[in-house]
């Protein structure tokens, strides 16, 4: 088994909002009836709070990454299995051993064993990817409600404390009787605490942190969450502000270096 001397240099701790400029869906894996009783109900919190997942956030950056850096082409996609209420499911994500990807040095490689499809039509070979195990440099956080993001006024139009309940057609081709589903959503203004972690190994090159503003900004003109076609999700990111620690700042030392506030990630600059 290979082994490759990683050391700890620092880290970037970035700190930033997430405001909402559509409203947001992020849906819970089972997708039952909620005690309110609607349909389709977003992920909330043990308080009952809805909350953008780490997972969730990490998951969308990695794959507008992997697309944005022609990371999904044969011999460079797996299949990963995830558990789900219902049983077991695959997915196919990017999944290399090149030791300088950008996206499996930032978000990760795992361990094991890996399906690597080998054409077009879906075959596969199985590899393990020993060699090139490394830490996962990024770490996202859950990003849950600022409370007072969501006004009076805006509550006034919602149907809930922090969601508000959409109704979507779905129309019949033929009949062109109209389908009518429920989803609830947090509504636009809202805004989320984010929070991510970004570790330097080795040498103290920026890559890995500005390859994750780079995702972020792919996210702002994409969408978060479900029904983004619909126009759910649009997100902007605001009060973003960046510190990198060396390991001294773990002493109490000063060993630390703040950047911003910055009001949107085009105006990010680190000295
Ligand atoms: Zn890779």
């Amino acid at each position: 088994m290979g082994f490759n001397e990683i050391v700890l240099n620092g880290k970037y701790v970035i700190d930033a909002e997430i405001k909402l400029l559509t409203g947001l869906h992020i849906g819970t894996a089972g997708n039952s009836l909620d005690i309110g009783g609607v349909d389709n109900p977003v992920i909330k919190d043990v308080y009952g709070k809805p909350y953008i997942p780490g997972s969730s956030l990490k998951g969308k950056l990695r794959s507008l990454m992997e697309f944005y850096n022609n990371k999904l082409t044969i011999g460079n996609v797996a299949y990963s299995v995830y558990k789900n209420n219902g049983g077991d499911g695959s997915i196919r994500m990017h999944m290399c051993d090149k030791k300088d990807c950008i996206v499996c040095g930032l978000f990760g490689r795992n361990h094991g064993q890996h399906k690597i499809i080998t054409n077009s039509n879906g075959a596969y070979v199985d590899r393990t990817f020993e060699e090139a195990v490394e830490p996962t440099r990024l770490i996202v956080r859950d990003a849950h409600l600022i409370d007072e993001s969501i006004t009076d006024e805006m509550k006034d139009n919602m149907d809930f404390e922090y969601t508000e309940v959409k109704f979507e057609n779905n129309i019949d081709r033929i009949t062109s009787a109209a389908n009518p589903r429920q989803t609830e959503r947090v509504p636009a203004g809202a805004t989320f605490k984010c929070n991510f972690v970004v570790n330097v190994y080795n040498d103290d090159d920026k890559k890995y942190f500005e390859a994750l503003l780079t995702a972020m900004k792919l996210l702002e003109d994409d969408y978060l969450g479900g029904q983004g076609s619909r126009g759910y999700g649009q997100v902007k990111f605001e009060n973003i502000k960046i510190e990198y620690k060396g390991k001294n700042a773990y002493l109490g030392k000063e060993d630390k270096k703040v950047f911003g506030p910055f009001n949107s990630l085009n105006e990010v600059k680190l000295g």
